[in-house]
Order: C-alpha cells, then structure tokens, then sequence
C-alpha cells in the first residue's frame, strides 16, 4: 500500500511541467499578470517551463508588415513594426513601476531589427521565406521579455530564451521540422541548468534555429509544438496549452455555439481534430507528446476553473461513437476520371508522385472502388500548380482516353466525423450521409481511413459549416457525455408511477436478460416522473431508487417525498434529461397528464421515441394529433400506442396491418371498456351498480377516477383513436355519447361517488331484469363509421357476438373492403394492469427491435 499521504509531494516535486501561452492570453498586461498567477499555482507542484506566442495579433500584424514591404509599402512596413513597438512598451510600463530601461532597450533592439529587415524586403521587392520566419519570430521575442518581467515583478526567477538559438531545426522555413536527436540534447543542455537552479525559463515559442544558424518557423500555431518538444526532452509531467476557451470543443464553438469541451481524446483522436481545422492545438504538437506519453491539458486561462481537455494515450469511447466534428477551408478538390485508369498500375503513384514534387502536401484521397476516380484536395493556395502538374503528368494518358477529364472543384470545404469508438460501431457513415442528405448538402468526395478513425468529406465551401452543424446535432455532441459506452443500451423514461408504470418497472426488471438475448440491448430505467417531481439518472436509476420510488407511490405519496427527487413538472425533467448523450431513448407515457402531447413533441425534438398508454395526448383536438404525427415524422421518430386501446390486445397493430397494404376500413365496432364489461357481467349476475363499481376499482380495472370509464368518456377517446388511425373520423366533432352516469360526477371521493350510485342500483338492476326476460343483455358499445362516432349503451341478443363476451374481456370488429363479409376480429382480455403493462412494453420491444 502506497502511502500517498508522504509520497506524493516528493513524485510531483521532481516533476516539471510546460505550460504554453497562447496569444489571447497574453493579449495585455493584466491577462500577462494573470498568466504569471497561473505559473505561480502551478510551481506548488512542479518546476515550471514557460513556452509563450506572441501577443495576440501580433504575428498577424507582422505578416501584414511583411505584406506590406514586399508590396513596396515602406510605410506601412515601418509603422506596423512602429505600433507594436508601442504596444509592447505599454504593457512594460503596465507591468512594473521599476526602471526597465534595460528591457525597453531589448524591446526597442528587437524592434530595429525588424524594422531592417521589413526596409530590406522593400529595398529587394522580394520576401523570402527565410526573411518571413525571422520577422514572424519577432513577436514571441517580445512577448517572452514582457513574461519575463511579470515574473520577476511577482519574485519568480525567469530567463528567457530565444528558441531560435537552440531549438535545432530543418531549413523548411515556414513550416520547419525539429531535429529530433540533436534538438533534445541542445535543448536539454540549454533548460536543464535553469530547471536544477529552480529558474523559471521563458521559452519564445514559434522559432527554431535552421542548420545554417537562421531562424525558423514551425508553421502557423507552432508554439504548441515548441511546448511539446520542449516537454519531451526534460521529461515532463504534463503540458499545459492555456487558450482561450474551456478545451477542446466537439466543434469549432464559433460555428456551432452550443458545442461543449471534450473531457478526454486519445492523441489520434486529438490529432485528427487538429488536423481537420480545430486550430486550439497545432496537429504536429501531438507527436512529441504521444511519442513519449506526455499528458496535455488545454485550459481556459481566463477560466482556469473549468477542467479542460485531457489528451493523452487512454482510449475512452464515452457514450458516442464520435467525440468531434471539425472543418477546414480553402481547399481544392482535384478529380482524375476515367475507366481506362482501372486495372492500369501506377497511375495513383504518378498522381501523387508529382504533387510531391512539387512540395504539395495532400489533406484527403479518395478513390472510388471501380478505381474510375482519384479525387484529392490540397489547400487553395496549392491549387493552381497542383492542377497544372497533374494535367501535364497526365497528358499522355488524357490523349490515349484512358483518362476522360480532370475536374477541379475551387473553394471545397474538408469536414471530418472523428473518434476511436466508430471502428466499434456499425452504421455511422449511414448517419453521416443521411444527416447531410437531409440537409440538401451534397458530397463531393468521401474518404474513411482505415483506422476508423475518422470519416472525411469534401463539401462546397459554403457549405461545410452546415455540415459541422449537421453532424454535430446528428451525435447529440451538444449533450453532456454520459462518459459511458451506450452501445448496447436503450433507455427509459417514464411518465407517471401508477399502478401501470409499477407493474412496467417490474416487467422491465424481469425481461431484462430476455431483452438482451434477442436485441442484444439492455433496457435500463433514466426516469421517472410524476406530476410534482422526478427522479432521473444518466446512466440509469439503480434498483433501490425505483423500489423506493415504487413504495412512495403505492403508498399513494408522491415522488417528491424521495431525497433524490427533483422538484419540478415533467417537461423539467424532459429538459434535464435532455442535457444528456442517452442511448436510444424512449419515452413511456403511463400517466392520465392532460397536456402530455406538448410533451411527446419536446420528446420528439430531443430525438426520442415515444410510447403512450395515455390517450388523452392523441384523442384531444385534432390540430394537437395533427401537430404530434407531423413532428415525429419530421424528427424521424416513432410514437406508439398499442395499449391506448384494448390493453394489451393487438388492437392498433391490428388496424395498422389492415391499412398498409390500402385496405380501407369501413367500420369499427367494439367493446372497448373492460371496465364497463366487467360491470355488466357483474350486474347480469345480480350484483348491484355501486358494489360491482367498488369491485372494479379495487381490481385495478377503473381508471383513476371510475367516472371517466362510466360516462363513456374513455370509450369515446378509445374510439376517438380508432377513427383518427383509420382516417374515418378527421374533425373535431366530439363523439355521440351516453354514458352510464354523467361525466359531472368526476372528481368525487370515491365514497361520495360510490353513494351516488346506490341512488341508481335499482332503476339499472331492473333494466338488466328486462333484459333478461327477452333474452337480452346490456353491452357498452363504441361504433366508429365515416365522420361519425357514437358511444352508448345497447340491448344484444345474448348470442350475439358482443352479447356472449364475458367479463372485462374487450372485443372489436374490423369490417373492411378485404373484411366485408365477416368482420375481422380482435378478442380477449382489455383491462388490468398486467395485460396494459405488457401492450406497453410490446411496443417498447418494437422500438427497440427497429433501433438496435
Ligand atoms: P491561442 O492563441 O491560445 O493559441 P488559437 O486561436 O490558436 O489560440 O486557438 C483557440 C481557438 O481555436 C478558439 O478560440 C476557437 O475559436 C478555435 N477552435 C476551432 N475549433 C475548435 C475546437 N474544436 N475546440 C476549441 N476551439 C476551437
Ligand atoms: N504566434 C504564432 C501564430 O500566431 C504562433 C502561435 O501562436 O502558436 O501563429
Ligand atoms: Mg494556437
């Protein structure tokens, strides 16, 4: 057992971090301060290497000097060296009161260089790379001096150094590469005396020294490289990239503002991101660090609270498949095509062997399976040589017709879907294309690296951040990652904890091993709400909350009463839950709520399914079912009702079966009330009205309020369902209704309802007597014609088909052009909360088996 307690300090002691500095956070002399803050903190945990940018906007202004001189603009050069100049000294005389005339003096000495160098390139109409890089390197000259001071004003010991005399590089100006052997001993000989003299060095990053002793560039955004390098050869802990947003995001947050920061990536994954346009790390910056295993945290520093983005070697798939969407501009798309290049070797190496000489890198390849198309991109400012290149390349071949044309697409944007978990998942590339298909965005090329690692699309310029939006909506990265792997689950939530939603828990508890034996997919319970609360978990309510929940309810509390309970209506926990990456989510409505469709549409928006054993979100107005189909259908979702009708009985599925293939019903006729059928048959048996009532209730067979099932008000929604479904009854006349009391009686205790009811026992007990006598019964029937629905009581035979049903046993004919001479007919039990707890979970099992 390790004792972290006298352990710790020691391993962290003898550790040494890099912490880089992008140019937003050093952008003035309060955010510089703010910066030294942040080294401080961290030196209570390791030694610290500082690596800085140039102060933000610097290295673009220099560019445009740069610009400017070559152009012949002697002006312009001089003054913006002149402005910067300003600037810089500002922020000294911000940063300290002392006398820093010796800093001002390296400041202004800087400062004439580059001027110079910008009278140089006026003087010679001309701007060599190697005269570009050492003018760029200029800012982080200057910005390294002032973080120096800072630290010195807040008693830190700080040297700063120039890269561009130790860092040892290649001569690729503008885009150098380090030295790797040789660059780790100079700079090790150069860091390691400061480090053991617990000096804090200030490393200018961006430069390097060439072969020949000239200064270099690391390309655009080369100070994380520098940070990077420089971590790997004094073995660093970890490296710090402080920018200035919370981390990585799963999209640029300028393009899609609802992103959110990525906990961890895997270097690969990191690198990807980076190298599809996700500028907040510098691509090449990943390989010193996975090459040594060094950790890199990109950090907010003006919220240094917030946790950041952890890259390093874990491969953690999280709960998508896709942790990140990223784009890059300004990119030509050349196509080589033709059936004569299939079978025939070499072309792609020829293609791609004189794009390397001319010293064009490509971004993406893609060649189509026939091998008829080679397609390419290479950023815009390649294109035009590129196209040249190959055209002359190719010549012969255009000439012999084995090439038919090459096609040049100008202004092509490269999006990339990227995570490790895609190689573990099927059907992401499907998404892909049908989120963009949706959208109208077509794709000029399509390219998935054998890794799966990443799918790679070329789109029109303009339309590539479209489909950033597109494909970031498409992998609900705007929800918070579960940081669990969802692949296999399908999650619940639901709507009322009554006796329905009770016995559903437990069923889904016992069918679990069943559940996933034949969809492969575990059912798990997110939340459960009832009017006044909810409790929910992202990856699922444990067992003993819903047992509590359970008790609470069947002790007729609510669910607010549970400690973990949520204050709050239903549509609150929709949105809660709906922060959440869940996996195939369902909502299940069991409750009797009023205004549940407004719910089943913020379902449908979040992407969920829907399934309802309430009816009454399908049988209010019109317009609301009208709105509910059109919006599933619209967000691709699916709504089930099969227990709204007949229970657990193959009701819908019924109809809906008789519809697909065109046939037309006619008719509908049932009895559709278990309730009411349970009724009956007890008053056939002589019992009285309000005892047989009381029965019912206590069975489980009423709904909440027995009112609704006697005024023929349940029935009539039933039939309502029945009559939208099948199309017959499109208005919104309310249904002829005759119910056994009047629906005013709703909302009585049942006790004052029960009396009530003893006052009409003997008027109904001789009905039924009367019936008796002519060989009748009395039947609860619902009938659903073209335009019109009638609900009410009926005089049968007793032989009659509805006459011989028995008990709360549910029965309906369907008479149809295909069914027109015997009525195809659905029977058996209707009521109960077992048998409506499996029609909800068969409709469950649909969806699961339709999303698996
Ligand atoms: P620094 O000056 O600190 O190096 P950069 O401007 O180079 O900062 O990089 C940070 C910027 O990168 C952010 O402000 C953001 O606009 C942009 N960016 C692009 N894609 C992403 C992404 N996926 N996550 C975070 N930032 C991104
Ligand atoms: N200052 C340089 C640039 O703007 C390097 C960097 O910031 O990383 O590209
Ligand atoms: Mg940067």
């Amino acid at each position: 057992i390790i004792n972290h307690g006298t352990n710790e300090g020691l391993i962290f002691m003898s550790q040494v971090e890099v912490h880089k500095f992008g140019g937003s956070s050093l952008a003035s002399a309060e955010r510089i301060l703010h910066a030294v803050r942040l080294v401080i903190e961290a030196q209570a945990e390791a030694k610290v290497v500082v690596v800085v940018s140039a102060l933000g906007g610097v290295t673009d202004e220099l560019v445009a000097a740069a610009v400017a001189a070559v152009g012949g603009d002697r002006e312009r050069g001089l003054d913006g060296i002149g402005k910067i100049l300003a600037r810089h000294e500002m922020v000294l005389a911000e940063l300290s009161d002392g006398d820093q005339h010796e800093i001002s003096l390296q400041l202004a000495g800087i400062c004439s260089e580059l001027g110079d160098l910008i009278r140089g390139v006026v003087l010679l109409g001309e701007l060599s790379l190697r005269i570009k890089d050492r003018i760029l390197a200029g800012g982080e000259k200057l910005a390294a001096r002032l973080f120096a001071v800072a630290l010195k004003g807040q008693g830190v010991e700080a040297a700063v150094l120039d890269a561009d005399t130790f860092l040892e590089t290649d001569d690729h100006f503008g885009s150098a590469n380090a030295l790797s052997g040789v660059a780790d001993r100079t700079m090790k000989a150069v860091l390691q005396p400061l480090l053991d003299a617990d000096q804090v060095p200030v490393v200018t990053g961006f430069c390097g020294r060439a072969p020949d002793g000239a200064t270099t560039t690391l390309g655009r955004d080369g100070s994380d490289l520098t940070a990077t390098l420089v971590a790997g050869t004094v073995a660093a802990g970890q490296v710090v990239i402080w920018t200035d947003v919370d981390g990585i995001f799963g999209a640029d947050p300028r393009v899609v503002p609802e992103a959110r920061v990525i906990a961890q990536l895997n270097y690969r994954e990191a690198a990807e991101m980076s190298y599809y346009g996700a500028k907040v790390l510098h691509q090449r910056a990943l390989i010193p660090a996975a090459a040594r295993g060094i950790p890199i945290r990109v950090r907010n520093s003006l919220a240094p609270e917030a946790t950041g983005t952890m890259v390093d070697s874990r491969f953690t798939p999280g709960s998508h498949p896709v942790k990140g969407i990223s784009a890059i501009q300004n990119h030509t798309l050349i196509s080589v095509e033709g059936k004569g290049m299939a079978g025939v070797p070499g072309v792609a190496a020829r293609v791609f062997g004189c794009l390397a000489q001319k010293e064009i890198s490509v971004t993406m390849i893609s060649q189509s399976s026939s091998e008829s198309t080679i397609s390419l991109a290479v950023p815009a400012e390649h294109g035009e040589v590129a196209e040249t290149s190959l055209k002359r390349e190719l010549r012969p071949d255009i000439v012999r017709g084995d090439i038919e044309e090459i096609v040049v697409y100008r202004d092509v944007g490269l999006v990339a879907a990227v995570g490790m978990g895609m190689a573990h998942m099927p059907g992401v590339a499907a998404r892909v294309f049908a989120a963009l298909g949706r959208r109208k965005i077509s794709l000029l090329a399509i390219a998935q690296g054998p890794s799966e690692l990443n799918i790679s699309l070329a789109v029109q310029g303009r339309q590539a951040d479209a489909a950033v939006r597109a494909l970031h909506q498409e992998f609900s990265l705007h929800r918070i990652d579960t940081g669990e792997d969802s692949t296999r689950r399908f999650d619940l939530i639901l709507l009322g904890c009554g006796q329905i939603g009770r016995a559903l828990i437990e069923l889904v508890q016992e069918r679990q091993a069943d559940m996933f034996a034949r969809f492969g997919l575990q059912a798990r319970i997110v939340a459960i709400a009832d009017r006044s609360a909810s409790l929910f978990h992202p990856t699922g309510l444990e067992p003993e909350q819903l047992a509590a929940a359970m008790a609470a309810k069947s002790a007729g509390a609510s669910l607010a009463g549970l400690s973990d309970a949520v204050a709050g209506d239903p549509k609150a926990m929709l949105a809660r839950a709906g922060n959440y990456r869940l996996a195939r989510p369902v909502l299940v409505d069991v409750s009797d709520a009023d205004q549940a469709h407004e719910l089943f549409s913020q379902a449908f928006a979040l992407g969920y399914d829907v399934v309802t054993a309430n009816k009454k979100p399908l049988a209010g107005a019109l317009a609301d079912y009208r709105v509910l189909l059109q919006t599933a259908q619209t967000q691709g979702r699916l709504l089930k009702a099969e227990a709204t009708v007949g229970a657990g009985l193959p009701v819908v599925d019924t109809l809906e079966m008789l519809l697909a293939p065109g046939d037309q019903l006619s008719r509908a006729r049932g009895c559709l009330s278990g309730t009411l059928g349970f009724i009956m048959a007890q008053l056939e048996d002589g019992q009285p009205l309000s005892e047989a009532v009381a029965e019912a209730v206590r069975l489980g067979y009423t709904e909440p309020d027995p009112v609704v099932d006697l005024s023929g008000v349940d029935v009539a929604r039933k039939a309502t369902i029945l009559g939208r479904m099948s199309g017959l009854v499109l208005s919104d006349e309310p249904p002829a209704l005759t119910g056994l009391v009047d629906s005013s009686l709703a909302g009585l205790e049942l006790a004052d309802l029960l009396a009530k009811l003893k006052q009409v026992d003997a008027p109904m007990a001789a009905r039924v007597e009367k019936g008796k006598q002519a060989g009748k019964v009395l039947r609860y029937l619902a009938r659903v014609e073209q335009g019109s629905i009638e609900v009410g009581l009926a005089e049968l035979d007793k032989d009659s088909a509805f006459g011989s049903l028995r008990g709360s046993d549910n029965m309906i004919l369907f008479e149809s052009e295909r069914y027109r001479q015997r009525p195809l007919t659905v029977t058996g039990p209707g009521a109960g909360v077992e048998v409506t707890a499996m029609g909800v979970l068969g409709d469950i099992l649909r969806i699961a088996a339709e999303r698996r």
